[in-house]
């Protein structure tokens, strides 16, 4: 049985079909550009493949509340032209298949879950630090939604010491997105964080915030598993700084051997490498059929 699996992104639209086995057959990637040349094209492509059923998992924010009047559209965003655009009505009338639909980060947590690091985990979360920060939930066997989506990149944080920088975020300047993203490290530092990787201060400071926002998930969602992931998470050697400095924050508090003693397989890179997206993408499909 063939599913539909789409990563949709700000800047591109990533296509795969897979089975139930979570096996990509194909892929592929379109430019973000407006919503109807940008949907022409992967409803395009979905016409070649017989699929059962479709799941995207979306950037945001996102209409989740199925009894809402705009269920499955693009809500308040700043990207042009895309704000209130209906994502799932559009797929479902061109391709006449069940479409499940989710954040994008959402969409990695169950990925993860279903084939990957936190498979058989009642509870575990996604946190992605990258050109955003971005947490999906998964708590009690379910994708955590609530009155909107949980948008865990935006909590506030302590500032670092010795950290000057106003933060990068334009609604709250000392949040988790503000001063951890890739594009708060390149503005702080005045260069990307490919070009400071043996700059011992960039990576204190990152796994200092990295490890603040860390310590109030696990305060607040009591995950299983912690997936950490992200084009900032590209530099190795954070896992063992965020992992030293979330045990330290923790101080022992939650006295849970897990944390204690297992640390290193607590927080990790995915099990899925670049893929946790798509491949939940494909679960969100194969979970709107039945
Ligand atoms: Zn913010």
């Amino acid at each position: 049985m063939l599913i539909g699996g789409i990563e949709a992104g700000g800047t591109k639209m990533v296509c795969a079909v897979g089975d139930e086995n979570g096996a990509i057959k194909d892929r592929v990637s379109f430019p973000t550009r407006q919503p109807g040349e940008t949907f022409e094209d992967i409803i395009g492509y979905y016409r070649n493949w017989d699929i059962k059923a479709l799941g995207v998992g979306c950037f945001g924010p996102i209409d989740l509340n199925k009894d809402s009047d705009t269920y499955g559209y693009i809500t308040k965003t700043p990207k042009a032209g895309w704000e209130y655009f209906d994502v799932v009505g559009t797929l479902k009338k061109a391709l006449n298949v069940p479409v499940g639909f989710d954040t994008d980060v959402n969409g990695a947590i169950l990925g993860e879950v279903t084939w990957g690091a936190a498979r058989g985990a009642e509870s575990a979360i996604y946190v992605t630090i990258g050109t955003g920060v971005g947490v999906g939930v998964y708590v009690n066997g379910g994708l955590l939604h609530g009155l909107v989506h949980p948008e865990g990149g935006h909590i506030l944080l302590e500032r670092h010491p010795k950290d000057t920088y106003k933060g990068r975020c334009p609604f709250h300047g000392n949040c988790a997105e503000g001063l951890a993203s890739g594009p708060a490290v390149e503005e702080r530092w005045g260069k990307k964080g490919v070009e400071l990787a043996d700059r011992d201060e960039v990576w204190e400071m990152e796994a200092y915030y990295i490890a603040q926002a860390l310590m109030d998930y696990i305060m607040a969602y009591s995950p299983q598993k912690i997936i950490l992931w992200g084009g900032i998470m590209h530099q190795e050697k954070l896992f063992g700084m965020v992992r030293k400095e979330v045990l330290h924050m923790l101080n022992g508090y939650v006295a849970h051997k897990q944390i204690l003693e297992n640390i290193d397989t607590y927080i990790v890179p995915p099990a899925l490498g670049e893929d946790p997206g798509i491949l939940g993408a494909i679960k969100l499909g194969m979970d709107a059929l039945a």
